[in-house]
């Protein structure tokens, strides 16, 4: 058999497993449970499987530290070891997240979010596109090439992290470690579609005091809710203003709206017949590859400085700036590198079409093997729907296909030779 005859032979296996990786869900703080299965169904062939914890002390002062707001304890990245470790071929790293983000209110979904059904050709469930699929996807291409009675002619590491969607730690202590390879493959959702510049992403949080009074002489107090409002109406000309400066940035030119504020959560008030006292909201927001992080915080500060001494209300609520995530740079993969080259190659046998390329504005832990190891880092991955919202779901014919492609990308890029046992 070939390799793709393997991948369709595993394949009813592959959908199993992901079925019940999605059913164990992995919230950040509940992410153990999965990464047990992983190391499990990794130990079935790699030679070892590394437990990593996530260590502030090995992290916090690298670049592209983002702040952490919960303990790590408990938390930890696998590490699979594979392939030939003295082969000739060239190495290669496959990324990808095990922590999901919350489902919301279950009203929204006509499937159970941690049920891990497959209906008509779709695999559902929150995590099954992003980015459990994916993982899955690289963890069943390297079991096609182990059962075929080969290995890749040179190391390869498969690594499920945890705090992808709130910091990009995980990936950052995989680094610390010292994990390194030719290449990176992460297989995030974005529909067969090959990556070429994501954005940057800013977490940040906005606290105001408010002073508290009966609501009977509500104009004697400071409402901490209502002096939100001119915040956020000063943050949307932020978000104007940088979607500005997208004609600086070719990739985003032609992008409607690229860099996008959410106004995410908000936390305020104790009565309904008390002015508030206290507000808290938390936002993100983009930038693009290639700004200073530190030169976007700075602009941030500035509207809330500004606002504070234009604007009374805010000016009395004390306003509080800080960092609860994400400050994470944009990725911009360098163009006609022989791994894009052989990507290309291996995606146009298994599609018989030419592979598609574009920018996406959101951001992976590409930067990380990108920006910091100089690595180039293919974002490529299934067809999905509904990440980050309701009903999310992976295309089953578009995993398989994505994990055929990643078989043969390992057999030409890392080149393969027989297994000794
Ligand atoms: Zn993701």
């Amino acid at each position: 058999m070939n390799l793709d005859q393997w991948v369709d032979d595993l394949f009813e296996a592959q959908t199993t497993f992901l079925s019940s990786l999605v059913a164990t869900k992995s919230t950040r703080g509940l992410e153990e449970t999965a990464q047990k299965m992983m190391h499990e169904a990794m130990q079935k062939d790699a030679q070892q499987v590394d437990v990593l914890p996530i260590e502030l002390n090995n992290i916090s002062h690298l670049r592209g530290f983002s702040p952490a707001t919960v303990s790590y304890d408990g938390m930890f990245n696998r590490i699979g070891h594979y392939g030939n470790q003295t082969g000739k071929g060239r190495s290669l790293i496959f990324n990808g997240h095990i922590d999901v983000v919350p489902e919301g209110p279950l009203a929204g979904w006509s499937v159970d979010p941690y049920g891990g059904e497959v209906k008509q050709g779709k695999l559902y469930g929150r995590g099954s596109s992003d980015m459990k699929a994916g993982l899955v996807a690289s963890l069943y291409a390297l079991r096609a090439i182990h059962a075929a009675g080969m290995q890749p002619d040179a190391p390869v590491y498969l690594q499920s992290v945890v705090e992808e969607e709130c910091t990009g730690n995980g990936a950052l202590a995989c680094l610390a470690a010292g994990y390194q390879a030719d290449a990176v493959i992460i297989g995030e959702p974005f529909n067969e579609v090959l990556v070429t510049e994501q954005l940057g992403v800013i977490w940040f949080q906005i606290k105001l005091k408010g002073l508290p009074v009966h609501a009977e002489q509500a104009t004697a107090g400071v409402n901490a809710i209502e002096a939100m409002l001119p915040v956020i109406a000063a943050y949307r000309q932020l978000e104007e203003k940088w979607n500005a400066q997208k004609h600086s940035h070719a990739a985003y030119a032609k992008h409607s709206h690229p860099i996008n504020l959410n106004v995410a959560q908000f936390n305020a008030g104790d009565w309904t017949s008390s002015v508030p006292s206290w507000a808290v909201l938390n936002l993100r927001i983009a930038m693009y590859p290639g700004d200073d992080l530190s030169a976007r915080q700075t602009e941030i500060a500035a509207v809330l400085q500004q606002l504070e001494k234009d604007n009374d209300l805010v000016g009395r609520a004390q306003p509080e700036l800080s960092y609860h995530g994400f400050l994470a740079e944009g990725y911009r993969l360098p163009r006609h590198t022989d791994a894009e080259k052989v990507l290309a190659a291996a995606h146009q046998l298994v599609f018989n079409d030419s592979l598609k390329k574009g920018p996406i504005t959101a951001t992976t832990d590409a930067r990380f093997y990108g920006l910091y190891q100089q690595t180039p880092t293919l974002v490529y991955g299934p067809k999905g729907q509904g990440y980050h919202g309701f009903d999310e779901y992976v295309e089953l014919a578009s995993l398989r296909n994505i994990t055929k492609v990643y078989a043969r990308f390992i057999e030409n890029w890392c080149g393969l030779t027989p297994r000794s046992q």
